[in-house]
Order: structure tokens, then sequence, then C-alpha cells
């Protein structure tokens, strides 16, 4: 980084809060992602401040992570859990409550990452408002999602128009895998700056328990074949597939499956009732004695499921990127994955695993049947997904990459003025 350059940035994720706890409704990775980009950039020497919506009493306004990098909650509308389809209408509030901090803490932020569309409209007013520059990243694509789902929430031509805008506006975009930056440019918009800066994961953290130690410490038999799912409980996940292909599985038959379906759920809510439902299917094809659901899964505990796992499947019907694949990789486990988005990025068929159709149950069976039946060809194949996430997908290595992106945009800001004078 520059010494000249301010070094405050804004990262912005108005429902993905980078404090809380992961896994649970609306949860997922671009909360994992904002918080170890953030905390990876305060350890370069960035000032990140983190801003996210409050949504209860009990949690406290600021969250310092580490020495440089912290979470603001802004109270932007009712404090209570707000649907990211209804949130919209609350971001004209987000935006003064943000402009209100910066003027009594007296910073200014030259630049924000703004996360998910919702905070694009946000980064998009700040530059009207102030000139923030601004990068992007979608994390999910409105024409994407809206041909996966039967119903299209009222937000949808919202959506649609602001992602172009910020698409057209931004200083540049982030785009996770080469197959988004194709979606963006092919389905939303011609115009824009995109750059492809992957997601990433931490290598040290991941790998670092073998697979007996793991298998011990979960209480795990030795023998036993382990299929994993994390994540969380949405439809679009595509966990049905996975466990009516699991059913058809040989090891099913043979009584050597252990099939664990790991992720939290809140009884009520859209993710309790696709867990019920899951549930529901799990004891209709008479599998409840191999499945287990071992709820919302820690950040500590994770590396334990992931080493003891002997096939990790990520059925998803669509995924931007898909951080659960990596999370499974780095920790020298190969991952049946649909082949979709950037799971085709991650994931290479043949090689870190298998990549099969989408929702297409005989073809999950047969590839995790495959990888299950020849344990030397797994061991390979984990080896050497392992392999290619230290290559490509560390937290320090894209957090290196964002801030040369950074540094460079903020230079520009510096020069421009500088010009002009000419
Ligand atoms: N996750 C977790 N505990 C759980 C379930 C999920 O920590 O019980 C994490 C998981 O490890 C990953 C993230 O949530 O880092 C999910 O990210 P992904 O990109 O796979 O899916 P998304 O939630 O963005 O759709």
């Amino acid at each position: 980084m520059n010494s000249t350059t301010n070094k405050h940035i804004a990262l912005i994720s108005v429902h993905g809060d980078p404090a809380i706890e992961i896994g649970r409704e609306e949860a997922g990775g671009q909360n994992v992602y904002v918080r170890q980009v953030g905390e990876a950039l305060g350890k370069l020497g960035w000032q990140v401040d983190m801003f996210s919506r409050k949504v209860s009493a009990d949690q406290e306004t600021i969250v310092q992570h580490n020495s440089n990098c912290r979470t603001i909650r802004l109270t932007a509308g009712p404090v209570e859990f707000i649907s990211r389809d209804h949130g919209f209408q609350y971001l004209p509030k987000f935006v003064n409550q943000l402009m209100k901090f910066q003027k009594e803490t007296d910073v200014k932020y030259d630049l924000a990452h703004t996360n998910y569309w919702l905070s694009s409209w946000v980064g998009m007013e700040l530059k009207k408002r102030q000139g923030t520059k601004q990068v992007h990243t979608y994390h999910s694509l409105g024409v994407i999602k809206y041909n996966t789902i039967e119903n299209i929430p009222l937000v949808a031509s919202q959506r649609l128009l602001v992602e172009k805008q910020v698409l057209e506006t931004a200083e540049r975009i982030v785009a996770t895998s080469p197959q988004e930056q194709e979606h963006m440019r092919s389905l939303v918009s011609h115009k824009g700056n995109i750059d492809i800066i992957p997601c990433g994961t931490n290598i040290q953290k991941f790998g670092s328990v073998g697979r007996q130690a793991a298998r011990d410490a979960l209480n795990i038999n030795p023998e036993a074949k382990v299929v994993l799912y994390v994540g969380r409980f949405d439809h679009r996940k595509g966990i049905e597939t996975l466990v009516r292909a699991m059913r058809e599985s040989k090891f099913y038959e043979s009584k050597q499956l252990q099939l664990i379906i790991g992720g939290g759920s809140t009884p009520g809510n859209s993710d309790g009732r696709e867990r019920d439902r899951i549930e529901a299917i799990v004891n209709e094809l008479g599998m409840s004695e191999c499945t287990t659901f071992p709820g919302c899964l820690s950040r500590d505990i994770l590396p334990a499921y992931y080493a003891a796992a002997d096939v990790c499947v990520v059925p998803s019907h669509y995924e931007p990127f898909g951080l659960v694949a990596i999370e499974a990789m780095a920790s020298g486990t190969p991952v049946v994955a649909s082949d979709v988005g950037g799971l085709q990025f991650t994931v290479v068929n043949e090689e870190t695993g298998l990549l099969v159709p989408p929702q297409n149950v005989p073809a999950f069976n047969h590839a995790i049947d495959r990888i299950l039946s020849n344990p030397a060809w797994q061991q390979e194949l984990g080896k050497a997904a392992k392999r290619r996430v230290i290559n490509q997908f560390s937290w320090d290595g894209v957090a290196i990459q964002l801030d040369e992106l950074y540094t460079q945009l903020l230079q520009q800001s510096v020069r421009q003025p500088a010009l002009a004078s000419k």
C-alpha cells in the first residue's frame, strides 16, 4: 500500500454482518468473505470499517476484529431481522447513518467495497454525495437467481436495474470466477470494468487436522464412508438431490454410509422449513439411521468435519463461487459438485473432484460412489485439491490482490486533482 493514500476504507455489507455466527439463515459465504477480507486487509495496514445493519438490540454497535479492522452496526429501519428481499426501503437511512458516522468520527472513506446488490446502492449514493470510489462484489446475480426460483419477489425489477447500474458505474467490479465475469457480460451489461479476484480460504486452519484425529474427535467409525454437506438450508442448495443420491448408493446398501448434513436453522424461518423438509425426506427414504444433522458448525469445529469426510458434496442449483468447495479441498477432501458457476472454476473435474449436472440424482450417486469405491484415487484427488487451494485460493493471496486494486484506484484519485491543476 502506498503511504500517501488514505488508509481508511469501508467494506459495506448491509445484510451480511461479518461479525455474526455463520451457517444460519442468510448468513453464509458473504459474511465469511467480508470478514476474512477485512481482517486480512487490516493486517496489511488498511484501516477497515465494515458496515452492516443492526438486527437485534443485543448486538454490540461496534465489534473490534483486530487493531485495524472493526464491524460497525448502523441502525437503519427496525432493529430486527429483515429478509434481504425486504431491505431496499431502509437503504437511504443506512446511507444517512454512515455519513453521520463519518462526521462524528472525522473519517472520510475515499473507497467503499460493496457486497451484494443492496450494498451496491449504498456505494452508488456515497459516490454521488461525496465522490467515494466504488469496488463491488455481487455474491449473487439477480438475473441468474430469478431463473432458478418459482416465486419472483416484488423487488426483482429494482434489483436488476441496480445490478446493471453498478456494473456500468463502479470503478471496478470484482468477479470471483471467470464464469461469473462471463455471466455479467452476457446477461447484465457490456459496459464496466471487471477484474477477477477469487474468494479465498484459511489454508492454515483447513488442513490442520488429520483424518484419523478428526474421526476420533467426532466419534466417527474409521471404516465408515462419510459424505458431507456443509451450508445453509435453502432449496437452491440442492440438499434433496444429495439425500436421494445417497439412497441409491451401494454403500447405503452395505450399511457403511454416513451422511452428515451440517448447517444451522431457525424453527419457523425459511431455513427451518427447508431443514424440516429435508429431514422428512430422510425419514421417508428410511435413511435416518445413517444421517446426522449436527446443526450449525462453528469455524473451530469445521476443519475436523472436512478432514473426517471421504467426499464433500456441493449440490447447488447455482453457485456464484461456493466457499465450501475450497474449504473441503484445502482439507484434502475431494469434492463432488454441480457443474455450475464458480464451482466450474474451483473444482477441476477428474483432478480435484467431479462435476455433475445439477439436480441429477443418478449422476451424483454415480460420481460419489466412484470416489468412495477407490480409496487410492480418493487420496490422489484430495492431494491435488489441497495443492490447488494453496496455489490459488488463500485469503492472504486474495487480500494482496485487493490491496493492489484499492491502491491503484486511490492513487488515481490522488493524481487527478494534480493533473487538473496543470
Ligand atoms: N458455514 C459455517 N457453518 C455452518 C454452515 C456454513 O461456518 O454450519 C460456512 C461455510 O464454511 C462457508 C459459508 O458458511 O464458509 C458458506 O459459503 P458458501 O459460499 O459455500 O455458500 P453461501 O452461504 O454463500 O451460499
